[in-house]
């Protein structure tokens, strides 16, 4: 599939929701309705027919938030598992199109650790991806570590995508505008904060010490992290000690960012001068954010060949090694 670039171009925050997951879905993420939905539980003619005429040659697809991140530690590990086994079959029903990211029962760390290492190794899947809380905590608490070492040890990325944000801080924050304004708490904003927050915390946590290969991917350019990271490194590395590296080295290191439902010309250029072109990846957001004006926006970038080469399709083909 070539667009009127003559580039491949490949995408990895492109999500489908499976009824053996949203079955368990309560709360804001249970509302969605109508054409998204279609779009949503649609792994084949319709999806196809979409990255075809945006020109998309393959999908990393992912489940939807939140994913298994609310499922418990005692039914969440064989629900994340029969998740995968589905969407297995989907991407072994176009391999030239689609690849996959795990979907993980957080709640139950070791097993998935496991459940990580079966779908890399038996069902040839390229990581894996976590949305937000689980079941109200971030996950670079040392309980959750089991995960990021076979991550490591896989050498697979873990993708961090939004959730929505814990309870007492849509209380505080949020719920007086959410009536008028609900995508405050999500895309507006909400999600912004928590997986900022959450990258922040990995790197203050000191799990990349532990695990000096583990490689993370953040959507959404970034997170806001890119534009912050001058005055974030400056106001975190006032303190003596605390790691063997600053929080840039350590965030330039281990990140990557996507450009998922961000197609921002100077927010693009921002993330090229604080992380370099070869920790950059395009991605829409499909089917919550479409497919064309992300394709048509890459397509118009002001870049030489060999970088935007780069951000369409070199940097993930070399990252999931696919
Ligand atoms: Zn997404």
């Amino acid at each position: 599939m070539a667009t009127s670039t003559g580039m491949e171009i490949i995408a990895l925050e492109e999500h489908y929701w499976d009824p053996v997951i949203t079955d368990t879905f309560a709360g804001p993420n249970s509302s969605r309705r109508g054409e998204l939905l279609d779009r949503l539980y649609d792994v084949r003619d319709l999806r196809i027919k979409e990255m075809d005429e945006a020109g998309i040659d393959i999908q990393v697809l992912s489940h939807g938030a939140p994913s298994a991140q609310r499922l418990d530690a005692q039914t969440g590990p064989a629900i994340a598992r029969e998740a995968n086994d589905i969407l297995h079959t989907t991407v072994k029903a176009h391999p030239d199109r689609f690849a996959a990211f795990a979907a993980l029962a957080t709640a139950h760390p070791e097993s998935a650790a496991d459940e990580l290492e079966r779908c890399v190794k038996d069902l040839g899947f390229k990581g894996a991806m976590i949305h937000g809380l689980t079941n109200g905590k971030f996950c670079d608490g040392e309980e959750y570590w089991p995960i990021f070492a076979r991550a490591e040890a896989l050498d697979v990325p873990i993708y961090l995508h939004p959730g929505y944000p814990h309870p007492d801080v849509i209380a505080a924050y949020y719920e007086d505008y959410l009536g008028k304004f609900p995508a405050l708490a999500t895309a507006g904003w909400g999600y912004t904060v928590e997986t900022a927050t959450q990258a922040i915390r990995m790197v203050l946590s000191g799990v990349f010490d532990a695990h000096p290969k583990l490689q993370m991917i953040l959507g959404h350019m970034g997170e806001t992290l890119p534009f912050l990271l001058w005055r974030v490194n400056s106001a975190l590395s006032r303190v003596e000690n605390i790691q063997t590296r600053s929080f840039r080295e350590i965030f330039e290191a281990h990140f990557h960012v996507t450009t998922s439902g961000n197609f921002s010309n100077p927010a693009l250029l921002c993330t090229v001068q604080e992380m370099g072109i070869d920790r950059i990846m395009f991605s829409v957001d499909y089917p919550f954010v479409e497919n064309k004006p992300g394709v048509e926006w890459a397509e118009q970038l002001n870049f030489s060949r060999e970088d935007r080469e780069k951000i369409l399709s070199g940097n993930v083909r070399k990252l999931l090694k696919l």
